[in-house]
């Protein structure tokens, strides 16, 4: 089993410039997604993976959810036994400001080991890969004992209503699986000397809170009869601020804080703050991460109120940014908020949700699979691995309903520097040795997944 695993890992790496190439194509196809319906115009880059999948024999079938957008489904194998997603989206965030990048932005110039473009990271390279990695698993032949199944999709990034979102309200049955692959993490952190990768199992929600304050107007020139709701939206925000969520060590990380930063012992709801301070003057990006990990944040984002300078507000309006935890749902936020803001009269709360939170188990079989496929992919046995959680939101919130085991993976290469990688900032660039370790490490999960003797 091992020597036909090393074959196909050699045919990766003989394809190099191959997976350089379709990256650099990818790239050069700007499927910009502005957020409106009309933009992303992700057909383009569909298209360009059908006849890259089509040149090794494999059919694949692209559903359009609107004039230019595209979503590419395929898959090989056998059809029973287990099966395999490998997801990720076509789109990218638009370039503002062409002039202030090093290598034009849809040009996928190669530079300093790198490919360089909009969508080079966020997530172009992870989509050549995956691809590639179907490719070359067709081209050697390898017979499946279940199904390996590729979805690449439009509007990830303004929330997927023409991507996974549309495909698992209309072709469900096209993308559930035993297990998934998707973006959403894969960077090693350094720590006590060992190579430690998060693998997130899940992601936090997100919510919007409209706080709509509700006074008196009166002309600005005899303030007392008024109401002013901008005086009384002081008090709003003030709560808001003030707001203590309740911290939470539920979530598998916590159980893994010795490997991922070196804590010894057992951290619980009432000790992580401290532990929390002592990570924090080592390594700030940690601490910061761990902290939106065991709580819901809360936080005011824009403020409207008032509709002419001489009079006074009747109407103020404050908009909360709200991320939540899994076990976290609407109706939590809504008592919390309600609890917080709690004696306030004309104030009245509307809590939207734009994502759910949502998460897979770490303690399962597909855990130890994506596990030995980093170490295959890497070829080193020396890698700890901890349970991850995404703080923003990925497509894998829409398959995870479906009974998809979801992990956010796909590791980057050791050497690679995640503060070169730019994604949705200027200078995006994917590093090749992370691209080449990308492919490895699909085509090693494929075979650990659904190889013959697996
Ligand atoms: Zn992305």
């Amino acid at each position: 089993m091992a020597n036909r695993l090393d074959q196909l890992l050699r045919m990766v790496d003989d394809a190099r410039d191959e997976v350089i190439a379709l990256t650099q194509e990818l790239v050069r196809i700007p499927t910009v997604n502005d957020g409106t319906p009309e933009s992303g115009h992700e057909l383009a880059a569909a298209e360009l993976l059908q006849r890259s999948l089509a040149e090794d024999g494999i059919e694949s079938q692209i559903f359009r959810s609107a004039e230019h957008r595209g979503n590419i489904v395929a898959s090989i194998g056998s059809g029973s036994g287990p099966r395999l997603l490998y997801m990720s989206h076509t789109d990218v965030v638009p370039v503002e400001d062409e002039s202030q990048w090093t290598h034009p932005p849809f040009g996928g110039m190669i530079a300093e080991g790198r490919i360089w473009g909009r969508g080079a990271a966020d997530m172009k390279s992870t989509v050549a890969a995956q691809a590639m990695a179907l490719k070359l698993l067709q081209r050697a032949g390898v017979p499946l004992r279940g199904t390996l199944a590729l979805a690449s999709c439009a509007d990830e990034e303004a929330g997927g209503a023409f991507g996974f979102g549309w495909m698992a309200q209309h072709y469900p049955e096209l993308l559930r699986a035993d297990y998934a692959i998707n973006e959403g993490g894969g960077w090693p952190i350094r720590s006590g000397g060992r190579l430690v990768y998060p693998i997130p199992t899940g992601e936090k929600g997100r919510l919007e809170v409209h706080l709509r304050i509700k006074g008196r107007g009166w002309h600005a020139s005899q303030p007392w009869r008024a109401d002013n709701a901008i005086y009384k939206a002081e008090e709003v925000i003030r709560r808001v601020r003030s707001y203590r969520p309740q911290v939470s060590t539920a979530h598998d990380l916590f159980r893994h804080l010795d490997t991922l930063a070196g804590v010894d012992g057992p951290v619980t709801d009432e000790t992580i703050d401290a532990v929390l301070e002592q990570i924090e003057a080592r390594d700030v990006n940690l601490a910061s991460m761990l902290r939106a990990a065991s709580r819901m944040t809360l936080v005011a984002t824009m403020i409207h109120g008032g509709v002419k300078s001489n009079s006074v507000a009747e109407r103020c309006l404050v908009t909360c940014d709200v991320r939540t935890l899994p076990w976290q749902d609407r109706e939590y936020v809504r008592q919390e908020l309600e609890r917080l803001l709690a004696g306030l009269d004309g104030v009245t709360i509307e809590v939207v949700e734009t994502a759910i939170s949502n998460q897979s188990p770490y303690d399962h079989p597909f855990r130890a699979l994506v596990e030995q496929a980093t170490r295959d992919a890497l070829g080193r046995d020396d890698l700890a691995f901890v349970p991850g959680l995404t703080v923003g939101f990925t497509d894998s919130r829409f398959v995870r309903p479906l009974g998809n085991v979801t992990y956010g993976f796909v590791p980057s290469h050791p050497d690679d520097d995640p503060s070169k990688s730019g994604a949705h900032n200027i200078d995006e660039s994917a590093g090749i040795e992370s691209l080449l370790a990308a492919t490895r490490f699909h085509v090693a999960l494929a075979w650990r997944t659904l190889g013959e003797a697996s």
